[in-house]
């Protein structure tokens, strides 16, 4: 939804009145797209003078001046600036020169029109900066203004569109160093202070100036004629020689790479990078300065391929960013999904061909396909593109949906216009908005010159509505036969390339088809009979795919005979969908998984399978059905345990052995590898995987669950995993009140600090096999969620319903949420998508076991 339609509603059912009244009244807090819209359409020529004096002790006050320049387009309105740290942090505000009569309010200072001049506005104000996002540590300091936090700090226009020059002055403890968007052009050092001014930016916007200071080291490198400076605070030398040189490779390469496919010089400057010990992202990408987190970047001697592959393809997102995000910039947060997926797809094709060893492809299905699935099937859906009010609810766009669904709509993207015309519309898209903002529709306007494809009606299907095509094939009189359909009967066609995979009995083959209308066909061989047919064949097409009749039965069958890793990976995933909306018997997956199992040699798909044998095991299996497969089960994870080539291998194995061991002597095994009395050739294990052992001994209430704990307990030589430990215990007790008093206890806000801590322990008391006790516990839950939201991090309320409805499947469960679902109809909408969400299984599992 464009604003403009919003705005619309606003005017249609309102009356003219209370229009005039929103218009004067004051803004709310935070940043509301409102404000937003009208600061773009009347703030012009912009730019900030900013000074901070850092003092080395991060329990004193940072002072800072702020000159804000700008043209007014508009007078007769007054002039917001956003600034949250409050009156008893603003020293003086003056405008051209004078005191100003401004007024503060939550979040804002408002300058009053009167004081304004078209050209011109000098808006002066001395403050004391708010430490909220300025990560002040003993030795150093460093600003995270992403999505709207540059308020937090100093008075701005905290919105992505109100692009600016930023100038900087910094006075910090001499022995420190700084690094900012800009480059040094003056040094000065005066007794024990340090005055650096930086050249003023580019014009940026808010949330991505920044700078940091502190005790740091710097390496310097050349490449291809750029100066490179690499900032950290690695004490270990040998560990700094070792990834140098990598590092200043990486960046240089991606650079040079993105220059010559985007045809656009990096436009920035100086290129600085600061690698942060514990940074709060994998990097942030500020010009000029981008920010990483040191472990991601400074890898050990023991690194994996993946590790190497996680670094390189960080390295190059981030300096994708430079061109996707900081050149042009999305108009407002509603398509913060843009830059990330275009960051990821630009880092894939700069990294994977130096990985030729890495099956790629399949990594892409894994990783994107069942996570998107996860929430597109689901009643909570909701777009690629989502409305978004205000700045201060930027956390919660983000999920599966723009992090493993967008990247596979991209995807398709490319494969429908071709990689050469999306690169062409992409450069023209770079250079008509370069230093400016875009929508994604702007984006789809250039792309729809360049195809015949009705590039519109393609984006509104997948990235503006929610959910997925309900794709069905058949074969009839010697053709297959595709036919889509909306399961929300929206009459939504999703056009996509597919790579169908047939099988015949001289072998299986991949036919490239395009689905743009509700059917299409695809003349068989008349030669061969067809076996079956995989429409996601090379993990390409998104959907829920109905097999035909003879297909599915053959894959049930013959499922691991299928060559390529890929797809058998695409076989799996298609096969757990029909499961869900069941097509094919849950005991009949399980049967195949554990035939499958001892042949898949693909770790990457024996995790995949784990995965949903372990769910499949306990959301759909029914009681009598468990007991039956339970001793083939532990077998067959038992010899995978044993057989496993690498350690990764064995650790997958084992752990999918502890989550779903339930017979006496696969309990009994897991209690002596506890006790030590019986060792895993392979398997390291380590404190926190001893301290899960006794938390899953302790949930099968073994007889000595008590003593397992408390020797669990003396066993913690880490003090931080002994406090977790500590706190988990109760919800394991066999003592139904413990249980209680552990849960009611969740209800203050003290004991839910630590969310990793709390959401083990929840997920422990809805353990599936104590699951008719902890039923009593969803609805608490549920009333709980708003104030979760209100006072956890962004991701907690979605990891809070999962904890609470992951155990569960029966009728009386589901019935529970949907009754709260149902009485309370003004229920802020995206918790009730995330309850949907979380709920899906349950719904599911309910209406098959009618239990
Ligand atoms: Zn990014």
């Amino acid at each position: 939804m464009c604003f403009l339609c919003l705005l619309c509603s606003f005017l249609a059912t309102d009356c003219r009145r209370s229009v005039e009244q929103r218009v004067t009244a004051d803004p709310e807090p935070g940043v509301p797209l409102t404000l937003a819209n009208l600061r773009a359409q009347s703030i012009d020529a912009l730019s900030y003078d900013l000074a901070f004096t850092i003092p080395a002790a991060p329990s004193e006050p940072i002072e800072g001046h702020a000159i804000i320049r700008f043209a007014a387009k508009d007078l007769t309105k007054p002039v917001v600036l956003d600034f949250s740290p409050g009156m008893e942090s603003l020293k003086s505000v003056s405008v051209g020169g004078r005191p100003s009569r401004f007024r503060l309010i939550k979040d804002h200072i408002i300058i009053p029109k009167e004081e304004l001049a078209s050209e011109d506005n000098v808006v002066e104000i001395g403050f004391r900066a708010g430490d909220a996002a300025l990560n002040r540590n003993l030795e150093f300091m460093y600003t995270l203004f992403v999505p709207a936090r540059a308020h937090l700090t100093f008075p701005c226009f905290d919105q992505p569109n109100l692009k600016a020059r930023f100038a900087l002055q910094l006075n910090i403890p001499v022995g420190w160093q700084a690094v900012a968007n800009g480059s040094e052009n003056f040094h000065e050092a005066t007794g024990d202070r340090l005055r650096i001014r930086y050249s003023e930016t580019q014009p940026i916007p808010t949330y991505l100036f920044a700078f940091a200071a502190g005790k740091f080291q710097i390496e310097t490198a050349e490449r291809g004629g750029r100066w490179y400076r690499l900032f950290h605070r690695e004490t270990d030398a040998k560990k700094v020689e070792r990834n140098k040189k990598a590092v200043f490779d990486l960046h240089a390469s991606s650079l040079d790479w993105l220059e010559k496919y985007t045809g656009i010089p990096y436009r920035f400057g100086k290129f600085d990078f600061v690698l942060i010990p514990s940074f709060q992202f994998g990097g942030m990408e500020h010009p000029g300065a981008i920010f990483y987190n040191a472990s991601s970047i400074f890898l050990d001697e023991s690194a994996t391929e993946n590790q190497m592959l996680n670094r390189a393809s960080t390295i190059a997102h981030e300096t994708s960013h430079m061109w996707f995000g900081d050149l042009v910039t999305m108009q407002w947060f509603n398509d913060v999904w843009m830059k990330e997926v275009f960051a990821n797809f630009m880092a894939a094709k700069i990294v994977n061909p130096a990985f030729p060893n890495l099956n790629h492809e399949l990594r892409f299905l894994v990783s994107n396909y069942p996570a998107a699935y996860a929430v597109d099937r689901t009643e909570g859906t909701h777009p690629i593109r989502q409305e978004l009010a205000n700045l201060n609810e930027a956390g919660s766009l983000y999920g599966a949906i723009i992090y493993q669904k967008a990247p596979i709509v991209m995807r398709q993207l490319e494969r429908i216009l071709g990689p050469d015309k999306l690169q062409d519309g992409l450069r023209a898209y770079l250079k008509e908005f370069q230093f400016g903002n875009a929508t994604w529709l702007d984006l789809i306007k250039i792309l729809d010159d360049r195809t015949e494809l009705d590039l519109n009606a393609w984006s509104h299907a997948w990235v503006e509505e929610a959910g997925r095509p309900a794709i069905r094939s058949s074969i009839e009189e010697g053709a297959l036969i595709f036919t889509q359909s909306d399961p929300a009967k929206r009459s939504l066609l999703w056009t996509q390339q597919m790579n169908v995979l047939l099988g015949a009995s001289r072998g299986a083959m991949l036919v490239p088809i395009e689905i743009r209308s509700d059917t299409v066909k695809l003349p068989l061989p008349p030669s061969e009979s067809v076996q079956f047919a995989l429409p996601n064949g090379g993990g390409l097409a998104y959907g829920d795919f109905t097999l035909d009749d003879a297909s599915r039965a053959f894959l049930l069958q013959h499922l691991p005979e299928l060559k390529d890793p890929l797809d058998r990976g695409a076989a799996w995933v298609t096969l757990w969908e029909e499961m869900l909306d069941g097509r094919v018997r849950p005991s009949d997956f399980v049967e195949l998984s554990l035939r499958a199992l001892p042949f898949e040699q693909t770790e990457q798909n024996v995790q995949l399978i784990l995965g949903y044998v372990s769910d499949a095991y306990w959301t759909f299996l029914t009681e009598s059905q468990r007991t039956d497969v339970a001793s083939k089960l532990e077998q067959v994870l038992r010899t995978g345990l044993n057989r496993g080539s690498t350690s990764s291998m064995k650790a997958t194995y084992f752990s999918a052995f502890r989550s779903t061991v339930t017979t006496p002597e696969g309990v009994a095994f897991l209690e002596r590898v506890w006790r030590h009395q019986e060792n895993i050739p392979g398997l390291i294990l380590a404190e926190q995987d001893e301290a899960g052992m006794a938390l899953d001994l302790a949930v099968r209430s073994v007889p000595a669950w008590a003593s397992i704990l408390d020797e669990q307990r003396g066993r913690f030589m880490n003090p931080d995993r002994k406090a977790r430990f500590e706190f988990v215990m109760p919800a394991l007790s066999s003592k139904s009140e413990t249980r209680d008093a552990w849960f009611e206890a969740l209800k203050n806000v003290d004991n839910r600090r630590h969310e990793p801590w709390v959401l083990e322990g929840v997920q422990y008391l809805h353990h599936p096999l104590r699951g008719s006790q902890s039923e009593k516990y969803i609805r608490p839950a549920l009333d709980l969620l708003i104030e979760i939201q209100r006072t956890g991090d962004i991701f907690f309320p979605t990891r809070w319903m999962n904890s609470t409805l992951g155990g569960h499947n029966t009728r009386t469960a589901a019935n529970m949420v949907r009754t709260f679902v149902d009485e309370h109809k003004g229920y802020p909408i995206r918790l009730r998508r995330i309850i949907l969400q979380a709920g899906d299984e349950v719904f599911r599992a309910a209406e098959r076991n009618g239990g």
